[in-house]
């Protein structure tokens, strides 16, 4: 979800890092406060005292959207959840928790964590501000702190909205999920009044767009794309969760004999096994050791008119860890391992005795089932 990220700092034990594409909210931020808020707030100021309000102004807006996150963060972590760190990303931050809320309570929690937050520094700031605005210093100070204080408002409201992936959406689902005693089901409505938001954004970004002319459109219908693709990808994740967590992978596994001997011609590979099974990887095992691995893909290597002289030697490969699992570990971490690894499939072994394959079409379609069948 974040792509190539910078590492800024480490506070608290926790990373804080940045998606390249925060450049770019940064500079829309620091542009629209220096040509645009600023000077027709307060009329009649030096340029550079515009560019200066502009960029502390930015800074300001860093400062809250870590806030934010490092309240969610710190109080997941008290709650004994597993935090990774904090990225920024062009629509603000995320705290990104390792594993998911083991309660509804904790859920609840670690939403609220965030708006609580934001509304503290609305306060915070707004109090700076009306102080300031009774000292001699110049006006744009207060200016300063009164937009601060305006923007952690918004930032407060937006994310109480219920719908995933908002803190409110979070709040939602605690309280569904304590009340259904149904994880999965309590995400679905979440998840729906997410997407139901996002779609809302995007429709009013291209009415301002096309009724008033208004680019500021394009900004909303960016953020209600990102909302709809987020709450559809929350929903997901969680069905998959509940499906395969707790489960040993041996119960979604292939059982019939998948592997193939290194001494059979590339030719034989491709009529009896891959014609035949339509894997993508098979397990080459030699006296009923597992010796290495060959992907379909590589027969490509050897000339087509070369197949029937080739063995399977010529392009096995080693086999490694990320490609492997035990029939008793966790399907979820499994399904994790083949994400980590971009493959579709996974041998699965007792030291080195296969003893089937799992793949990730077989998982999804196991998920399918059990949604259509409801159970
Ligand atoms: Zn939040």
């Amino acid at each position: 979800m974040f792509g190539q990220r910078i590492a800024l700092f480490t506070l608290f034990g926790l990373k804080v890092r940045a998606n390249s594409s925060w450049v770019l909210l940064a500079v829309l931020v620091f542009w629209s406060l220096a040509t645009g808020f600023f000077p027709a707030r307060l009329p009649g100021l030096a340029v550079p005292v515009y560019w200066a309000l502009g960029l502390l102004g930015m800074l300001g807006v860093f400062f809250s959207l870590l806030f934010h996150e490092f309240s969610h963060s710190l109080v997941a972590r008290a709650k004994g959840m597993e935090i990774e760190g904090i990225t920024l990303f062009l629509f603000g931050g995320a705290a990104e928790m390792t594993s998911e809320p083991p309660t509804p309570r904790i859920e609840f929690e670690v939403a609220i964590a965030g708006p609580l937050a934001s509304l503290a520094l609305f306060l915070g700031f707004g109090l700076v501000a009306s102080l300031l605005a009774q000292t001699p210093l110049p006006e744009y100070c207060s200016a300063l702190f009164g937009y601060l204080s305006l923007i952690n408002l918004i930032l407060a409201v937006f994310n109480l909205f219920p719908g995933f992936p908002m803190d409110g959406g979070r709040v939602l689902r605690a309280w569904l999920w304590h009340r259904r005693g149904d994880l999965l089901s309590a995400t679905a409505t979440a998840s729906r009044i997410g997407q139901g938001f996002g779609l809302t954004l995007v429709l009013m970004g291209f009415w301002a767009l096309i009724s008033v002319g208004a680019l500021g459109g394009l900004w909303w219908i960016l953020i209600g794309i990102f909302v709809i693709g987020v709450a559809r990808a929350a929903y997901e994740q969680t069905a998959l969760r509940v499906t395969f967590e707790g489960t040993a992978i041996r119960r979604f596994m292939a059982e019939h004999p998948v592997s193939v001997s290194p001494d059979i011609t590339l030719a034989a590979f491709i009529e009896d096994h891959v014609f035949h099974d339509h894997y993508s990887v098979y397990p080459v095992t030699d006296n009923d050791r597992l010796i290495g691995r060959v992907r379909t893909r590589d027969v490509k290597q050897v000339p087509r008119e070369d197949w029937a002289q080739h063995t399977l030697r010529r392009i096995m490969q080693p086999i490694e860890a990320g490609q492997l699992a035990h029939p008793d570990d966790d399907a979820q971490q499994v399904l994790d391992k083949m994400q980590r690894s971009h493959s579709g499939q996974i041998i699965i072994a007792d030291g080195d005795r296969v003893l089937g394959i799992v793949t990730l079409a077989d998982l999804l379609n196991h998920l399918a089932l059990k949604q259509e069948l409801g159970v």
